[in-house]
């Protein structure tokens, strides 16, 4: 402390206020202010600085406690002894309970005792501002702890759900998406958005409840590989949270890009993965299935035609002297032709209907929940638009193409399986080349 000591008296009743700056100035190096309300008492604490405040109670604009807790709640800081004109010890309590440092009766302020009470009061305002200080700063500690722990919890349950084996990305993705909020320490001000720009999957993006369109957010860029994949972004659409905030702590930051880069990383397995798939279930030059993938596909349909009565046909297609093309116009023509063959098919056939690649210039097809008469009328229409269909080569004029089609309708009765249903509509396709090419056949 100064060798001055800076008093405020905040004393309404002018006889006593005379009385009191009297003692006051009897006190060495004691230095005093005088104010008549607790307005102007507020104004002179906001212009000069003061050690401690002498507090009458009961003052114009406020009264009793009250005038406690606004002096202490406008000057935290600052020691406030408290003046009473009764010995009322609940008053006092009360005072103290407020936030003032001591309290004395006005009858018995003498110059000999105010020095000791100032000085007591200074030092006990001084531990109480360590206290409050130790306090915030232990419960601070606390909250940055708490924040680490999520971040970490967060972390470590995103990288569950992205590495779990059995969860399709969709779902890892939308857990992911769920997850991220609990990051923070207010999950539920905040919305999350996951896009994917790679077609991984269908609808491009998944986000919570509360993501909005707002300037008010993180961000970071997924990439797989050097490939922009996507991006997250973190949204405070209530209220913004102030720049410099935890929201936007580098901590956060750093977070947001190592969520960015998990999720890259579970996308690019998830890529990898579908191209082994593809690799492992399609013909690589028409992209119909392959032998392999078409026979388990189709099997699978088969026996669910047969559990459920369900009709079901079979196309077993040749490519019209194929061998012939392949040797006159070379192997580049041909693929062009299996090509337009799959083209072809695909645009006539609905989605659920298969088409492989059986080997070569070979193909069949699967038309699950049609007979028959009605794959007669597909396998018709099929051969006409190819043959009427003008392929573009390379180094040639187009060329126009035939096939033969063989189709069986599958025996439900007989619990038909798939190969001896297929050797059916090959033999008819093996009629159909026999009657001189460019015709449907079906199975007897
Ligand atoms: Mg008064």
């Amino acid at each position: 402390m100064s060798s001055t000591l800076n008093v405020l008296l905040v004393e309404d009743s002018p006889t006593q206020a005379l009385l009191t700056l009297a003692e006051l100035e009897k006190v060495p190096g004691v230095q005093a202010d005088h104010a008549v309300s607790l307005a102007s008492a507020l104004e002179f604490i906001a212009k000069n600085r003061y050690d401690v405040v002498l507090l009458d109670l009961t003052l114009p604009d406020s009264v009793g406690g009250e005038t406690v807790r606004r002096f202490c709640g406008a000057a935290p800081d600052l020691a406030v002894v408290v003046l009473t004109n009764h010995d009322d010890d609940d008053q006092a309590m009360q005072a103290l309970e407020r936030g003032a440092q001591d309290y004395l009766l006005k009858a018995s302020i003498e110059s000999s005792g105010l020095s000791r009470t100032f000085r007591y009061a200074v030092h006990r305002k001084r531990a109480e501002i360590q206290v409050r200080e130790a306090r915030d700063e232990a419960l601070e500690a606390n909250r940055q702890l708490e924040r680490r722990m999520r971040q970490i919890n967060c972390l470590y349950a995103v990288s569950q759900a992205l590495e779990a084996p059995e969860l399709p990305l969709q779902v890892a993705l939308d857990k992911v998406v769920g997850l991220i909020p609990t990051a923070w320490l207010m999950p539920e001000t905040l919305g999350v958005r996951l896009t994917c720009i790679n077609g991984l999957i269908p609808a491009g993006f998944v986000e919570t409840e509360g993501f909005v369109e707002t300037p008010w957010r993180l961000e970071a860029q997924v990439f797989t590989g050097a490939r922009p994949a996507g991006r997250i972004e973190i949204c405070w659409p209530q209220r913004h949270p102030p720049e410099g905030s935890e929201a936007f702590a580098s901590s956060e930051r750093e977070l947001v890009r190592e969520l960015a880069r998990r999720v890259g990383q579970a996308m690019e397995r998830a890529c990898v993965q579908k191209e082994l798939i593809q690799l492992a279930t399609t013909d690589f030059l028409t992209e119909a299935f392959n032998r392999r993938h078409y026979m388990q596909t189709s099997g699978a349909e088969v026996q669910r035609a047969v559990r459920y009565g369900r009709p079901l046909s079979l196309l077993m297609l040749d490519l019209d002297n194929f061998k012939d093309i392949n040797d006159r116009y070379g192997h580049a023509a041909g693929d062009e032709v299996l090509k337009a063959l799959v083209m072809l098919a695909r645009d006539l056939l609905r989605d659920q209907d298969i088409v492989g690649r059986l080997g070569g210039e070979e193909f069949a097809i699967t038309l699950p929940e049609t007979g028959l008469q009605a794959a007669v009328l597909v396998a018709e229409r099929l051969r006409v638009r190819l043959a009427d269909r003008d392929i573009a080569i390379h180094g040639a004029p187009p060329l126009r193409v035939t096939t033969s089609i063989g189709v069986a309708e599958c025996r439900l009765s007989a619990s038909e399986g798939l190969e001896a249903c297929l050797g059916r509509a090959d033999a008819a396709l093996y009629r159909a080349k026999g009657q001189g090419r460019n015709r449907v056949e079906a199975a007897e």
